[in-house]
């Protein structure tokens, strides 16, 4: 992990932007308004997964959905940067997917999970840890159902990780930012102020 690291201190571009929280918290919503707006300055992080699809997603742009095998395989390959379980599948980050992000000098976008973050921190990544929260436990089912991606047994797992995951964004100096998603539009709007100044950086470099 340690030789792999250092080679993206010495590919510093900008600085990678880490966003986690609750399944369900409007995470992937707020990033992809990001990227909409902000064409040419953000690149997702693409990670691996060996859960199914949901209706709409696509292989290679939401998530590169691979075999346990495959996976594992690669995993004791060294090939990924950090890996967990979550709810009963396997995640995992690719130094090949942020290679990718970092080689055209766009700020790396990684979803990534309570597990994810820790491990980041243990490597030279170096990015902004951005946590974003539910104002409540009830709104936060709500919105799980209303998306209707989740069996009654996954929803029920992914409340009970939720509960671990908020009680984590509170120990101090575990993120460097806490959004509560309540409105939608205000949650976005804080979001783009806590990275104005990366974001800034990267325009100026291509303009
Ligand atoms: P995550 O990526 O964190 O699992 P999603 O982005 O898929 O979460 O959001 C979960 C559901 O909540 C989606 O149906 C999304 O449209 C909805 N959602 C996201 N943010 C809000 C918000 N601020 N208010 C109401 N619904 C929201
Ligand atoms: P979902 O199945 O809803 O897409 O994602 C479930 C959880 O896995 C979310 O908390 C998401 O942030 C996390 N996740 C997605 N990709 C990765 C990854 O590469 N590594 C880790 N550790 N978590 C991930």
């Amino acid at each position: 992990m340690r030789h792999f690291s250092r080679l993206f201190s010495v590919m510093a571009g900008p600085r990678p932007v880490v966003c986690s929280g609750p399944s369900g918290v409007g995470k992937s919503t707020l990033l992809k308004k990001l990227m909409k707006e902000y064409e040419g300055v953000f690149g997702f992080s693409i990670s691996h997964t060996t859960r199914k699809p949901r209706p709409g997603e696509q292989n290679g742009i939401d998530y590169h959905y691979v075999t346990r095998d495959v996976m594992q395989a690669g995993i004791d390959n060294g090939d990924f940067i950090e890996s967990a379980e979550f709810s009963g599948n396997l995640y995992g980050t690719s130094k090949a997917a942020v290679q990718e992000v970092q080689s055209k000098n766009l700020i790396c976008l990684l979803d990534i999970d309570m597990q994810g973050v820790k491990n980041i921190k243990k490597t030279d990544l170096n990015p902004m840890f951005i946590s974003i929260q539910p104002p409540s436990m009830e709104i936060l089912e709500k919105r799980l159902r209303g998306r209707k991606t989740e069996s009654e047994e996954s929803l029920q797992k992914r409340l009970q990780t939720a509960k671990i995951e908020m009680e984590f964004s509170k120990e101090p100096g575990a993120f460097d930012v806490i959004i509560i998603n309540d409105n939608l539009d205000d949650a976005y709007a804080k979001l783009k102020d806590a990275l104005k100044e990366e974001i800034d950086k990267v325009k100026k470099v291509s303009s």
